[in-house]
């Protein structure tokens, strides 16, 4: 829970805050950009809410948020807000909220399929999550980007026996009982919608997951930047090799998708999926100059 005494000086004036604890994951920042901002190495309320709904929209990044950094100076009741979550991106596509501090705050996902529901990542086990979670059906399988994003996947497995896939080159002892590891280069069909590809770069066996030819789930490998106006890779947080992530960019024009929906950083929906082969393309370019 935030702390009123460990409030941040920049914090404008009112009910909500943030407080010393913020790692500065950026997950308020996207859903309520109306009322937090960046400041230095933190995130604060830039201006209150005004109005019931931004102030929902704080709510939902106060509870999505990892740290329990956010708080109101009232005693305030979030459950609509935690109802809110799993939050509709497109279709049957939902954004989990509910982030976890051991992913440092990364978006997780929740896909509703007839043949059974897939998370992508692991959210923050929260009871609010998980009841809704079973509500909508429970889930079958839990695609495991990488190595750094698993969080609470084993409370996720008790609870909705999700069989987790993760490549074997990102399994470690936190996940060496997942059911499905995925072995080398070449994408694994694990339904007629879904397919793992692998992407080595940010970590060794990172994969990403499309779904339907529409939806990229990209875990840490590539994502949009609002700033730049275009498709970004984290070269400061390529934790394996720039060279390979560059090449697993390039085996992804092999593939067709309008949406990339990432771990971190920004999500983006291209008009066409020609529109998104060009901005990859571009990404490319650009990385190959980073060298
Ligand atoms: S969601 Fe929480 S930890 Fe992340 S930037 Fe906002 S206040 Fe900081």
């Amino acid at each position: 829970m935030a702390s009123l005494a460990a409030r941040l000086p920049d914090n404008a004036p009112g009910d909500f805050y943030v407080d010393r604890t913020c790692i500065d994951c950026d997950t308020c920042r996207r859903i309520a950009p109306e009322v937090f901002d960046h400041g230095d190495g933190h995130s604060y309320v830039r201006r209150q809410p005004d109005g019931e709904p931004q102030r929902l929209r704080a709510l939902m990044a106060l509870v999505a948020c990892p740290t329990a950094s956010i708080g109101t100076v009232r005693r305030t009741n979030a459950s609509e807000a935690a109802a809110a979550f799993p939050e509709t991106v497109d279709e049957n596509v939902s954004f989990c909220g509910f982030t976890a501090e051991s992913s440092f705050g990364a978006w997780s996902y929740l896909v509703r399929r007839p043949a059974g529901n897939v998370i992508v990542d692991s959210p923050r086990a929260a009871a609010p999550l998980m009841k809704r979670i079973e509500q909508m059906g429970g889930a079958r399988l839990m695609f495991l980007t990488h190595r750094d994003d698993v969080a609470e996947h084993a409370t996720f497995r008790r609870r909705f026996g999700c069989a987790r896939v993760l490549h074997a080159d990102d399994v470690t002892a936190a996940t060496r009982d997942v059911e499905r590891r995925l072995e080398g280069p070449d994408p694994v069909r694990l339904d007629d919608d879904l397919l793992a590809i692998p992407v080595p770069g940010h970590t060794r066996g990172h994969s990403v997951l499309l779904y339907r030819d529409r939806f990229l789930f990209t875990g840490d490998h590539l994502a949009w930047s609002e700033k730049r106006r275009r498709l970004v890779a984290f070269r400061d947080a390529c934790w394996y090799s720039w060279t390979e992530q560059t090449r697993s960019m390039e085996r992804l024009l092999d593939h067709s998708f309008e949406w990339v929906l990432p771990g971190h950083g920004g999500r983006w929906h291209a008009p066409s999926a020609a529109a998104m082969r060009q901005e990859l393309e571009r990404c490319i370019a650009w990385m190959r100059d980073q060298g």
